[in-house]
């Protein structure tokens, strides 16, 4: 019955034996910069190309400060290390997201606290957000107390899913009115913008990923990205296994971590980064042929949020119910189109289940009825 669907995915990308939920692309200056980076020896967390990809994300981000790092779920714990968050905390997320969220969280020693998200946009919602905290907080001495768990809800970690910015805006409000530090998951979206502002720009500190399936790739690799000057500092010395810089000694002024990207990963980064714009705009032609294929047929395309830039990392239906998607999931992927669920949220998880949380309705109907289709940049 999804034959047409298939079909039609086929049609999209020039392989159809089989098609995956998302591809690398390589065709700029990756083996030239990587020939270049092995050639000068420094393949490791020394480089020029480390810099250089910084600068890079920075400049394209509008942040001041870029902090290569070797990956996105270390990149959003160094985030909440460096503004303090320990396990005196709980920490203010959704419960659909990818689980690097959750853990990053764990690994701080915090409490995560499910909010439920917005069913338009997927991303954290402001309104389950605002009720949650007034129903659930008091203000003493401008920190933001828990009244179930008695701790302080130190941060505010919204993700921006498959690349669609969530609400950032009234988040932020709701933030600062509560003496909550944001911290945004934009793992999933590099090039998404919210009014003409980069996602991840938002709050103190902004987290990407560069895995093999996002939108560019550096082999494995995320970045730190911030316009305040000290905590940039204080995440690029966390980074580098607190260091202190000094040309014959090995000085470290704390317990840091050994997480600052490779010169390697950097450089195919920059060599991915030149080619960002042309991928978006591939995406958004894919997203615009979805759209306009899928509506015609009555099925629900997330689309991209009024006053939003979406990336279009990944598209995502909604079926008309669970039985469907899975049937649906069980076919594409019986004739090779690696369609996908979207992830089990948190707070079905084994590990997370005890959380505190909202109702979740948002998220679990999501999470029941959603699925990804290909999306990889094509042509
Ligand atoms: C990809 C991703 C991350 C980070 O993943 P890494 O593989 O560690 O770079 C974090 N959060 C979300 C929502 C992601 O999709």
């Amino acid at each position: 019955m999804f034959e047409d669907i298939f079909e039609f995915v086929r049609t999209q990308f020039r392989h159809a034996d089989f098609i995956p939920l998302h591809e690398p692309r390589f065709a700029g200056n990756e083996k030239n910069y990587l020939n270049d980076c092995i050639d000068s020896t420094y393949v490791s967390s020394i480089g020029e190309y480390v810099n250089l990809f910084e600068l890079a994300v920075a400049e394209f981000t509008g942040s001041q400060h870029a902090i290569a790092v070797v990956n996105g779920t270390q990149g959003l714990f160094v985030a909440l290390k460096a503004i303090g968050i320990d396990a005196g905390c709980d920490v203010l997320t959704q419960s659909l997201t990818f689980v690097a969220t959750a853990n990053a969280i764990h690994y701080s020693g915090a409490s995560p606290v499910f909010i439920d998200v917005d069913s338009k946009n997927l991303g954290l919602s402001p309104k389950a957000l605002k009720l949650f905290l007034q129903k659930h907080t008091e203000l003493h001495n401008d920190r933001c107390v828990n009244k179930i768990s008695g701790r302080k809800i130190a941060a505010c970690l919204p993700m921006h899913t498959c690349g669609h910015p969530c609400r950032i805006k009234e988040i932020a409000e709701l933030c600062t009115e509560n003496h909550i530090e944001l911290i945004e998951d934009a793992a999933e979206s590099l090039g998404s913008f919210y009014s003409n502002k980069h996602t991840g720009s938002f709050g103190k500190v902004g987290v990407l990923s560069f895995n093999g399936n996002k939108v560019i790739t550096t082999g494995g690799g995320g970045m730190l990205i911030t316009d305040d000057e000290e905590l940039a500092n204080k995440m690029r010395h966390l980074t580098t296994t607190a260091k202190v810089p000094h040309q014959w000694e090995f000085i470290h002024d704390q317990i840091g971590y050994n997480f600052r990207m490779p010169n390697l990963n950097a450089a195919l980064g920059l060599a991915q980064i030149e080619q960002l714009a042309s991928f978006l705009e591939k995406k958004r032609q894919l997203a615009e042929r979805y759209r306009e294929f899928l509506t015609a047929i009555q099925i629900t395309f997330i689309d991209e949020p009024p006053k939003c830039k979406s990336n279009f990392w990944l598209n995502t239906i909604l079926m008309p119910n669970e039985k469907q998607k899975t049937v649906f999931l069980e076919q594409a992927n019986q004739q090779g189109i690696g369609a996908r669920s979207l992830w089990h949220p948190m707070h079905l998880l084994a590990m997370y289940k005890h959380c505190q949380r909202d109702t979740q309705s948002n998220a679990e109907d999501i999470y029941r009825r959603g699925i990804n289709l290909p999306s990889s940049v094509n042509g």
